[in-house]
């Protein structure tokens, strides 16, 4: 993919000109599921766009996937005059505050930085828009520093939406082409997905993923987790109840299907919990169940690539279940299911000592969810709630109602 180099760039990487081909280069933020859907959005992008992407990938994200391409690279260089951000022109001094359009392309620069990260002043509002696309459509290097999975705004631009139906007949099953196309485990990480895979879960009749993600530890007592995720899995029939008048065994039961529970978690105690719990009693419907938890770091800890090909065997992991309970507003969930094209079971997301009712409810679609949508008209200022609703195939999302989702 960098066979076209970028011969032309100056020292301060402010000024490429005469290039064969257009680049847009992902920046990182925040943890691997972050990462991951921002990526595929980038990716999306890049298509659309006709730009060749390109990943700043430090030391943590090595050793996670395979190149794109035998015998090239998708990460940038090292010695890349654009791996920092500084004295980089920015989308919001430039396109936004002097409102460019087509026939200012003499006044862009050629290397332009866009933040698409949340901010509360939300200055990449109009980066849906059709007149800004154009102008953008002028800038050889575009850097995307972005956590989010912006792909619901590319389906808000006019001049994309033709390709996009095209491409995604399935409007709910975009990450899920996105996602399996680009991120291809590394020998390393599928080693451990498929080891634990035929140690564990191969033989069960069905696999249930459980994925516990606690924001605030410190807060969120685990046993009010706990009691959350079994209100959750019980009511819907996702695990079985214990036979309390039984205890020791369910003899005149012939009913032995294993059913295999995946717990990922930083935490090891939810998974030892529910171990317990079936080991003490017998389920009522007879069926066996097996729980098994990959790894518990305990922490999320950053800059630390084997930690990071644990996150990613999780996910993974999670994506081969056949039922799937994840954290409400985790991407790290998102990625899971988005993977799996499966609709999960969203489990309210605890920040305290509390209890919700209901525990978790149905999404309405695979997609991961893009929480910080656009919220203007690309020709007003004044912000609409639902504005990413009035397009079609997009909706709220059921665990972040100021995000949007492709259904
Ligand atoms: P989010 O914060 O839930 O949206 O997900 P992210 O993946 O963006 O960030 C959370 C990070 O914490 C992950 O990337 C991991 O580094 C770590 N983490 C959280 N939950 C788990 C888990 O269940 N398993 C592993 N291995 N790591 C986790």
């Amino acid at each position: 993919m960098t066979k076209v180099m970028m011969s032309n760039s100056s020292k301060t990487g402010n000024h490429v000109s005469a290039t064969m081909c257009k680049y847009v280069i992902w920046s990182p933020a925040n943890g691997l599921g972050n990462r991951m859907i921002s990526i595929a959005s980038t990716f999306l992008y890049a298509v659309l766009t006709e730009r060749v992407l390109l990943v700043r990938f430090e030391p943590d994200m090595h050793g996670l996937f395979c190149e794109p391409f035998q015998e090239s690279t998708w990460v940038l260089p090292m010695d890349s005059p654009f791996w920092k951000n500084e004295n980089l022109e920015t989308y919001e001094s430039v396109v936004l505050a002097r409102n460019l359009t087509l026939d200012d392309q003499l006044s862009l620069p050629s290397v332009l930085f866009i933040d698409l990260q949340y901010r509360p002043e939300d200055p990449e509002r109009f980066f849906h828009c059709g007149h800004n696309q154009e102008a953008l459509n002028k800038v050889d290097v575009l850097i995307i520093q972005s956590d989010q999975y912006f792909v619901p705004s590319l389906f808000m631009i006019q001049s994309f939406s033709l390709d996009l139906n095209k491409m995604f007949p399935e409007k709910d099953a975009v990450f899920h082409h996105v996602g399996r196309y680009l991120f291809h485990p590394s020998n390393e990480a599928w080693g451990q997905i498929t080891r634990f895979y035929d140690a564990y879960l191969a033989k069960a009749n069905e696999r249930i993923g459980l994925q516990v993600r606690v924001f605030n530890p410190a807060s969120t007592p685990q046993q009010a987790v706990m009691n959350l995720l079994l209100s959750c899995a019980i009511e819907n029939k996702i695990l079985p109840e214990i036979d309390t008048r039984n205890p020791v065994s369910n003899a005149k039961n012939t009913n032995h299907t294993l059913k295999a529970v995946l717990v990922t978690s930083l935490y090891p105690e939810y998974a030892e919990n529910l171990r317990t719990m079936y080991l003490r009693g017998a389920t009522i419907t007879g069926e066996v169940i097996g729980v098994y938890q990959p790894s518990h770091e305990q922490e999320q800890k950053f800059n630390d690539n084997v930690h990071n090909i644990k996150a990613l065997v999780d996910m993974y992991l999670l994506s081969l279940c056949d039922v799937l309970v994840t954290t409400s507003v985790s991407t790290f969930g998102y990625v899971a299911h988005g993977f799996r094209g499966l609709k999960p079971w969203l489990l309210y997301r605890l920040t305290s000592d509390e209890t919700h009712s209901p525990a978790c409810v149905r999404d309405l679609s695979p997609e991961p969810c893009y929480h910080f949508a656009p919220q203007h008209q690309c020709n007003g200022l004044k912000p609409e709630q639902h504005f990413g609703t009035s397009f079609p195939h997009i909706f709220e999302c059921k665990d972040f109602n100021r995000g949007v989702k492709l259904v």
